[in-house]
């Protein structure tokens, strides 16, 4: 079938709006019609190059749908069922998996990277017959998309939010929570800064405050993002363009520090910040991806003398299958506040406009494509 989607042909580039062909499922794949996806500050790393992704390819991984057709041995699915897509679907008996960590799953990582499909090969080809690839295991920059059956959350019939508020459990709500639940294991009174008050930043802050951690220290150099954190349970926010969040942070603390330390923005220079506004003993946890070709120079001295850690973590720690459910009747209670985390509804034409806000920091919040 014929679809419109929005294809990374150029790093550093516009988006390209195309139509084209989209195969039907194969086995065990359901094929959606896009409802809407956000613009995740990871779709601006693709874009820009500074993540590695094969081109061309669909990206957009943060998405809601629903199911129009299902492949052959899907049996969890029906054609009407919302769905939420998953960017990293777990194969379920590789070394990581067995291990209890799906979301580093070992067999699917290269078809990831690859931009390809659990087979290792794309359902889309452009006007000219030649292959398109599908980020995340999503491409959810397409008007349908096709779907591992795995990697396609049913949203229960009683879930009655809108899909603009849906695709955000898909990226941002499970990655701030993996940080600070899964990772952290914050408790009440756990000190916890956030750098970055982008939707992942947020929903970390969100997290934090459900689970009475004092301080919540957000941190971001824009003054603009100033009121949201707050609202979404920050204790305190500082505009590091104008001031040091690190003897703030040790000041709240009796001068020793943060127990954590969650950066999720991926940029080495807040990363050493944090560092430095931690305790002994604590923690910095990586949630953001930082350009392939950085570095950071953190003193790892420190590392052992004061027995500080760094801790990466991929999509949040998540199960898909056994997470992403619960996480949907949180999000359903209104208490992550995914209402107000949404500033914008722009069309698949409008992406661009997304790029460069993103690209100048002006996004406060989420900007989710909406579909028709
Ligand atoms: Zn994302
Ligand atoms: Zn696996």
């Amino acid at each position: 079938m014929k679809v419109k989607a929005a294809v990374l042909r150029q790093f550093g580039a516009p988006l390209s709006i195309e139509e084209l062909e989209m195969e039907a499922p194969h086995a065990h794949e359901v094929q959606v019609k896009m409802l809407a996806c956000g613009y995740c500050h990871s779709d601006l790393h693709c874009q820009e190059g500074t993540v590695p992704s094969s081109i061309p390819t669909i990206i957009g991984h943060e998405a809601c749908g629903v199911v129009e057709k299902v492949g052959s041995g899907v049996t969890g699915l029906k054609p009407g069922d919302c769905v939420i897509g998953c960017w990293m679907v777990p194969c379920g008996r590789c070394f990581q998996c067995l291990k209890g960590r799906p979301n580093i799953c070992e067999t699917n990582m290269p078809f990831f990277m690859a931009g390809n499909l659990l087979d290792n090969t794309s359902r889309f080809k452009d006007k000219n017959g030649k292959r398109v690839g599908m980020s995340n295991f999503v491409a959810g920059f397409a008007t349908h998309t096709i779907l591992p059956e795995i990697g396609a959350i049913k949203v229960p019939d009683h879930i009655k939010l809108p899909p603009e508020q849906l695709c955000l459990l898909g990226c941002c709500v499970v990655t701030g929570w993996g940080s600070v639940v899964k990772i952290a294991e914050v408790c009440e009174g756990t000190s916890i800064g956030v750098w970055g008050c982008g939707a992942v930043g947020l929903n970390a802050i969100r997290f934090a405050a459900l689970r009475n951690c004092f301080p919540i220290i957000a941190v971001d150099l824009e003054e603009s993002k100033h009121a949201m954190a707050m609202e979404f349970g920050a204790t305190h926010f500082i505009n590091s363009s104008r001031e040091d969040p690190v003897p703030v942070a040790k000041q709240l603390t009796g001068g020793h520090g943060l127990e954590y330390a969650v950066e999720a923005i991926g940029d080495p220079g807040a990363q050493v910040q944090a560092w430095w506004a931690l305790r002994t003993g604590a923690s910095l946890i990586c949630a953001g991806i930082t350009p392939a070709e950085s570095t950071t120079p953190l003193p790892m001295c420190y590392g052992s003398l004061q027995g500080k850690s760094v801790r990466g973590t991929l999509y949040g720690e998540a199960h898909p299958t056994k997470d992403l459910p619960n996480l949907l009747e949180i999000m359903n209670r209104g208490i992550l506040k995914t209402d107000r985390l949404i500033s914008r509804l722009i069309s698949l034409d409008q992406v661009e406009e997304a790029r460069q806000a993103m690209k100048e920091r002006q996004i406060v919040g989420r900007w989710v494509i909406k579909y028709d």
